[in-house]
């Protein structure tokens, strides 16, 4: 039985016999259904279509599906002394990826920042050797193809390693997820916030929304939280969410300013 793809979302479905009636996590008021109406793929037909950019982003192999599929994210792999993090997930798997990420000394752990990139997450870990997939307990729900290779973790954070962490910054999503890499690249620090913290067009500042394409704004009292969660953590950079949508240097900075410039705006 096939996994069906929404479209529009990029959410790889349980096994069925025929398409599910709605994606849910298109329903939602954060996103949209697709304005042709509700469609849906499948691993095979998106290959037939797409292929895979692999690549360098600021350093760290990137993935990401091309022509653009679903909402558009890459995957980062994360190298790290103990082992290799791939950071978010996309909806396509292929060969190519997979010898790619092997040659970097494989994947140990898997962590997606919300529901709008769990994408093909179970595929994915299948294609690595049944890998571990951690995602914040609070975003449980939107879970749309169940797994025991699937971890919630559940609290303000989650220590993976003496370089990662995982943060929660409850906002965008309620179990929204931030990666802290103590290193960073070039020694000095890297976050990879996901959307929980939307690096902006002009890549010296980031913004914050409730729902990205229904602009809907991220209430004031959320933006002061997450703030609160990110006051001690160090980092020169900030890898945002798409291809090449990244602050390299300086980033702290210009986390603390978008913060100020973001609460003085919505608060008047
Ligand atoms: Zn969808
Ligand atoms: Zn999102």
């Amino acid at each position: 039985m096939p996994c069906f793809i929404c479209e529009t979302c990029g959410t790889q479905y349980v096994e069925s016999e025929d398409p599910p009636v709605a994606c849910g996590i298109c329903t939602d008021e954060r996103q949209y259904v697709g304005w042709q109406g509700q469609r849906w793929t499948t691993q095979d037909r998106l290959a037939a279509r797409h292929t895979l950019r692999i690549g360098d982003d600021a350093g760290l192999l990137g993935i990401a599906v091309q022509p653009d599929f679903g909402i558009g994210q890459r995957a980062l792999l994360v190298p790290t002394a103990s082992g290799n993090l791939l950071w978010e997930c996309v909806s396509l798997v292929t060969d190519e990826a997979v010898a790619a990420l092997q040659a970097r000394g494989g994947v140990q752990i898997m962590a997606i920042s919300h529901p709008h990139f769990y994408a093909s997450m179970l595929a994915w870990s299948e294609a690595l050797g049944n890998v571990p997939i951690l995602l914040h307990e609070a975003d449980r729900a939107w879970v749309r193809r169940p797994s025991p290779r699937i971890e919630f973790w559940r609290g303000a954070s989650r220590r993976l390693s003496d370089s990662l962490t995982l943060l929660h910054c409850p906002g965008h999503f309620d179990g929204s997820t931030a990666l802290h890499w103590r290193e960073g690249v070039r020694g000095l620090g890297a976050l990879l916030p996901g959307d929980a913290l939307q690096v902006a067009g002009d890549r010296r500042h980031v913004s914050f929304m409730y729902s990205y394409p229904n602009a809907i704004p991220l209430a004031p009292s959320a933006v002061r939280r997450l703030r609160a969660v990110l006051a001690d953590t160090q980092f020169d950079d900030v890898y945002g969410f798409s291809w090449g949508r990244n602050i390299i240097g300086a980033g702290r900075a210009a986390v603390d300013k978008s913060f100020e410039r973001y609460l003085a705006a919505v608060t008047g």
